[in-house]
């Protein structure tokens, strides 16, 4: 075994990827790793922590500094037993890190010349009005980890050898187009590179190219069906049979799932991950769980790759299993970011009971609620931006668009949803549904909703992730 550190936690790495080019049999890609026992998944966890905690010791200053601050010394975390010794990582400490130290900032081990020698990919965060994004370099090292781990959980979705993937997500400095791009690669399934094309050329490839497998968001998969409908095209009967979607919470909101699947006649995966630390799939559904409709859909934890810990927003303590709390996230393989104790900041709560397919990974009960900071408080009750989506999406008379609006008038909170009709129902004939919608949110949300209806078309129409909440109650003006 090397000295080194670094060739130390590289070598921990590539020894824990089994099956590093195709997959062992026909129902699980790595059965030794995702249907083992839970005690052996916290052995392989305790055994990659304590070499990522001590990579990060010497090799990276931001969390040097951080960790004594703590009190911490070098040999403080053993493992996953010592994880708790590590103070969480908020995104707003990254962004001084940078700021003070431009243009990486110190919180990556990674030095100049392993960036010129090993370098893969520079990847930034997507959505910022920040003049200067977070940059993250990763290497071919991490591209390979990305691969394979993501190759795993497109496997457990039940793509295979055979099919033609098109993927929509953006051809740029963001994560979630290159990780499935090469993980796809990986698996020998073609790609249509859907991300530098508009809405009607990726319509037409699609009717003219025949890929089975759609890559985008679920707000996306919506968009681009309907686009398909317009054009004369029809997804239902299109060649795509199963659908991927990343980058919203809509897979696992029961409306929109089916939605989905009845535009397109086809099953809608979830995948889900973030920039920071889970730049591969850290959430993915199995083929159980899509295909039941007793409840929201559960989405496997990638236990052997990250610790996702669910905490009390405030005391930062752990929950019970089953409670829920704010997701974070430690990862265990990355070469550039081998991050511990990161704030993702969702809303979880986890289940390690077995599910039907056989994995013993973990699994997030309904998926991910929506992100701490999108909670929306409002005369006393809290709800998440998903429970109105899916109590709009329940109603067939109604559009896939909605605005919804919080204002303060009078001193009293008032929330208002625009919606539309639905494009699939003849002008006139049904009566306008306000009264129906108004109460089918009061039943949901328990506060009375302003509804209005204005005609098809006239809301914006969403071609990646929506922005769909408007709370105006903090305006200056
Ligand atoms: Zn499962």
């Amino acid at each position: 075994m090397s000295n080194d550190i670094r060739e130390r936690w590289r070598e921990l790495v590539r020894g824990s990827m089994c099956h590093a080019d195709a997959p062992a049999d026909t129902d699980y890609w790595c059965p030794e790793l995702e249907t083992i026992p839970r005690e052996r998944i916290r052995e392989i966890q305790s055994a990659k922590i304590a070499l990522a905690y001590r990579y990060l010791w010497e090799c990276s200053p931001f969390y040097r500094a951080k960790f004594e601050r703590a009190g911490l010394s070098a040999d403080s975390v053993r493992g996953v037993a010592d994880l708790a010794k590590v103070p969480v990582t908020r995104r707003e400490e990254w962004l001084e890190d940078q700021e003070r130290n431009p243009p990486w900032g110190t919180f990556s081990p990674l030095r100049q010349e392993d960036w010129t020698d090993r370098g893969w990919m520079l990847f930034t965060t997507s959505g910022t009005t920040a003049a200067q994004p977070r940059v993250f370099r990763h290497t071919r090292f991490d591209r390979d980890l990305w691969s394979w781990l993501g190759a795993r959980a497109l496997y457990a979705m039940g793509v295979r050898n055979g099919d033609i993937a098109i993927n929509c997500f953006g051809y740029g400095t963001s994560v979630a187009f290159w990780g499935l791009h090469y993980a796809l690669n990986l698996m020998g399934v073609p790609v249509v590179s859907g991300g530098g094309a508009n809405t009607e050329r990726r319509a037409f490839f699609i009717h003219n190219y025949r890929p089975t497998v759609l890559l985008c968001t679920p707000s996306y998969a919506l968009y681009l069906g309907r686009a398909m409908q317009d054009a004369g095209y029809s997804p239902q009967e299109s060649s795509i049979r199963l659908i991927v979607a990343a980058g919203e919470p809509g897979s696992c909101i029961p409306s929109t799932k089916q939605r989905i699947e009845e535009l397109w006649h086809a099953r809608l995966h979830d995948d889900f991950g973030c920039t920071e630390v889970a730049m591969s799939p850290l959430g993915y559904t199995c083929g159980y769980q899509v295909k039941q409709t007793d409840h929201p859909v559960d989405v496997h934890l990638m236990e052997d790759a990250y610790v996702p810990e669910v905490l009390h927003p405030d005391t930062l303590v752990p929950v019970a299993e089953g409670e829920s709390g704010v997701l974070v996230v430690s990862n265990l393989f990355s070469e550039s970011q081998p991050i511990l104790r990161y704030m993702m900041g969702d809303w979880i709560s986890v289940t390690s009971e077995p599910c039907p397919c056989g994995r013993t990974h973990a699994r997030a009960i309904g998926g991910l609620k929506g992100r701490n900071d999108e909670l929306i408080k409002i005369r006393g009750l809290m709800f998440f931006p998903a429970v109105i989506e899916d109590s709009v999406r329940r109603l067939v008379e109604v559009g896939d668009e909605f605005k919804v609006e919080i204002r303060r008038v009078d001193d009293m909170d008032r929330i208002k949803l625009t919606v539309e009709p639905s494009s699939q129902i003849p002008k006139g004939s049904y009566a306008p549904p306000q009264q129906r919608i108004a109460r089918a949110l009061k039943g949901a949300l328990g506060i009375d909703v302003e509804v209005e209806l204005v005609p098809y078309g006239s809301l914006p129409r969403t071609t990646f992730k929506a922005k769909r909440l408007f709370d105006l109650r903090e305006a200056p003006f």
